[in-house]
């Protein structure tokens, strides 16, 4: 058995059934790829566009590709086609950019919106809860039909404080509670809670992580 294949055994082990598994192959060489898509992965995350439109293009056509990483909104139109979940999406800008690139390609594109909770400085992410009320009040969110906004993203600090990590992933569920009650209610699409990686999945899946976001543990032996 490979290396990487004995990773992803043990990881699993490690995630409940319900929890879905971004096998994240940023800078990984096709046939790492292939090693885990051996393994039954089929779920794969790019940061970047070009690494991810050159992966696409290479690999099985049964792999579900997700954008985890900031996206600039001239570079929608290339994922546009295949991508199955955008996991960063941060403005009404870029939001309005995907669903003119989804009807473009007439599909309806799931993207998720990430919060920023980290200590770390960062220019990607809201910063709080008004902004994407305000957004989701809007009358040009409502205008957009070939969106479908399945939930929310975020990553925690990176320190070896399990307690400041497990109450950003809590800032994160409560984010997700409030807007799953003030705006989507009635709208069952909006379920996903993308948070969690190498170092602090195990308590993201126990802060009702739905999506888990996992490289290095798997690729890199940490
Ligand atoms: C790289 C990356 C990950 C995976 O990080 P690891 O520590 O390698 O598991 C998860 N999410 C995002 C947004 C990333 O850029």
């Amino acid at each position: 058995m490979s290396a990487i294949s004995h990773n992803i055994k043990l990881l699993r082990k490690d995630i409940p059934s319900l929890v879905r598994l971004v096998v994240v192959s940023k800078h990984q060489p096709s046939e790492s790829i292939l090693d885990a898509y051996n393994s039954g992965e089929r779920v794969f995350g790019e940061n970047r566009v070009q690494e991810l439109l050159e992966k696409q293009e290479a690999l099985p056509k049964d792999i579900e590709w997700h954008m985890i990483g900031h996206l600039q909104t001239n570079k929608v139109k290339f994922i546009a086609p295949f991508v199955s979940l955008i996991h960063a999406v941060d403005s009404l800008k870029l939001l309005q950019e995907i669903n003119r690139q989804a009807l473009k390609n007439s599909r309806t594109i799931n993207c998720l919106l990430q919060f920023h909770v980290a200590q770390e400085e960062s220019k990607h992410g809201f910063k709080d809860i008004k902004k994407v009320n305000d957004l989701l009040n809007s009358e040009e969110y409502k205008a957009l039909e070939n969106i479908n906004i399945s939930g929310i993203m975020g990553m925690a600090t990176n320190t070896i404080s399990t307690s400041q990590v497990r109450n950003e992933f809590k800032m994160l569920k409560s984010y997700f509670d409030v807007l799953n009650q003030q705006h989507f209610s009635s709208n069952k699409n909006f379920k996903e809670i993308s948070m969690g990686m190498s170092n602090d999945y195990p308590i993201a899946i126990k802060e009702e992580a739905t999506i888990i976001r996992v490289g290095s543990k798997i690729f890199n032996h940490v």
